[in-house]
């Protein structure tokens, strides 16, 4: 799950992480009071789930209260295009006023988990405020990286190794060490995937505070924290994969193609995909129906894959194990009797009760198209998919 920068900021600041004074603002009026309590020079920073805000229009100075106004309201329902938002851009919804810093450095500090070692990394970058992406393809030695051993936590002698690599020193070091370990202990507490500061600004009169805040969190962890909840922000995030997530189910991804999969298991999707794609097509999404042995999660899937209007064709394929194909089967009958468009659905079903299976569809009388093996079934889904674009 994706948050908005002033949450991140909040969540980081409980963790001793400084960062500028601010608040949201909801109208020009309510942008003008805190600019006046800010002291007049603010910061007015439009929240998307998306970076790159400042190049494409949506982070911008304003010297008086009254200029912070003005500038509230063209960021505010802006649709703000922004490399990661895709052509069409994002409409903002909420805007975030915060106090000017004075800036001497950016710098990038982040910590996420690097799937090698299994462990916390913290990547810092005296390259701050511009993409890391660019500077990890350019310059990778510009970026360094300490391992994080999870039992003993960020110790003291990490901080020093990266203050030193960021050219951080004497005075600085104090303020820069109580953001880093901050930052990983709200990363720990809140079982991010990603918490990542960019730029990190050393200030004129000395100070280390985050100018920018971004944090994802797990998943597979947002049960035990009830807290986060609240912070779900839905009109950012795909509407398919929120009408799966409203339905219970979590494996749902949205891809850019235009056949549907619905599938049992991770591998299975990615053989899915792979043998599409090997076919000369382009999956819309996948759906991993995991071992739900009920035939309305099956009815809500295929619905949910078929809301997608890119959507021309569906191929099911299915190994049945602890699933049953039966009830896949039955799903997939009942999906057809109430979806009101006829999308072509090509089935390649395997395993537990596939005999079963295999005679409800032929008995349904529905034009399923059936395969025998995956090659097959995603050549007849490619040709399916184009047959009705
Ligand atoms: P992003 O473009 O979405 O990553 O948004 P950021 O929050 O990182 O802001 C983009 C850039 O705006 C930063 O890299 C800074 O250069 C600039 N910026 C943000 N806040 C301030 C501020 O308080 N003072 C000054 N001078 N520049 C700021
Ligand atoms: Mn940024």
């Amino acid at each position: 799950m994706k948050i908005h920068e002033f949450q991140a900021k909040q969540i980081v600041a409980q963790y001793g992480v400084a960062v500028p004074k601010g608040r949201v603002a909801a109208t020009a009026g309510e942008a003008r009071a805190i600019a006046q309590e800010l002291g007049g020079k603010v910061v007015v920073k439009a929240q998307i789930h998306a970076g790159g805000r400042g190049k494409g229009g949506g982070v911008k100075l304003a010297n008086s209260p009254d200029e912070a106004a003005q500038v509230f309201s063209q960021i505010m329902g802006m649709q703000l295009v922004t490399h990661q938002t895709g052509p069409h851009g994002q409409k903002v919804k909420t805007v975030l006023i915060e106090e000017q810093m004075p800036i001497a450095r950016e710098l990038y500090l982040a910590v996420l988990i690097d799937s090698a070692s299994g462990r916390p990394v913290m990547m810092a970058s005296a390259a701050g405020g511009m993409e890391i992406e660019e500077v990890a393809a350019k310059t990778p030695e510009a970026i360094h990286r300490v391992t994080i051993d999870p039992v003993t936590g960020f110790q003291p002698h990490l901080a020093r190794e990266l203050c030193f690599a960021l050219g951080l020193t004497g005075d600085l070091m104090k303020p820069a060490t109580q953001l880093m370990s901050g930052l990983y202990d709200a990363f720990i507490a809140k079982d991010a995937s990603l918490a990542e500061i960019n730029p990190l600004v050393v200030t004129t009169d000395g100070r280390v505070l985050a100018l920018d805040a971004k944090m994802n969190i797990d998943d597979n962890a947002l049960f035990r924290h009830k807290e986060l909840e609240a912070l779900r922000d839905k009109d950012e995030e795909d509407p398919s994969e929120v009408a799966a997530a409203e339905k219970g189910i979590s494996n749902f991804i949205k891809l850019d193609g235009n056949i549907g999969c619905l599938v049992n298991g991770a591998g299975l999707a990615m053989a899915t995909m792979d043998s599409i794609k090997f076919a000369g097509g382009e999956p819309a999404n996948f759906l991993d129906i995991a071992t739900a042995n009920d035939v309305n999660k099956v009815v809500d899937a295929l619905k949910i894959i078929a809301s997608d209007p890119n959507v021309k064709a569906i191929l099911v394929n299915i190994f049945g194990g602890m699933a049953r194909v039966d009830v896949i089967a039955q799903g997939i009958i009942e999906a057809q009797h109430q979806m009101p468009t006829a999308i072509p659905v090509v089935a390649r079903l395997a395993g537990t009760n596939v005999e079963e299976g295999e005679r409800l569809i032929r008995e349904s009388g529905l034009p399923v198209i059936r395969a025998e093996e995956l090659g097959d079934a995603a050549k007849k889904a490619v040709e399916a998919a184009r047959a009705a674009a």
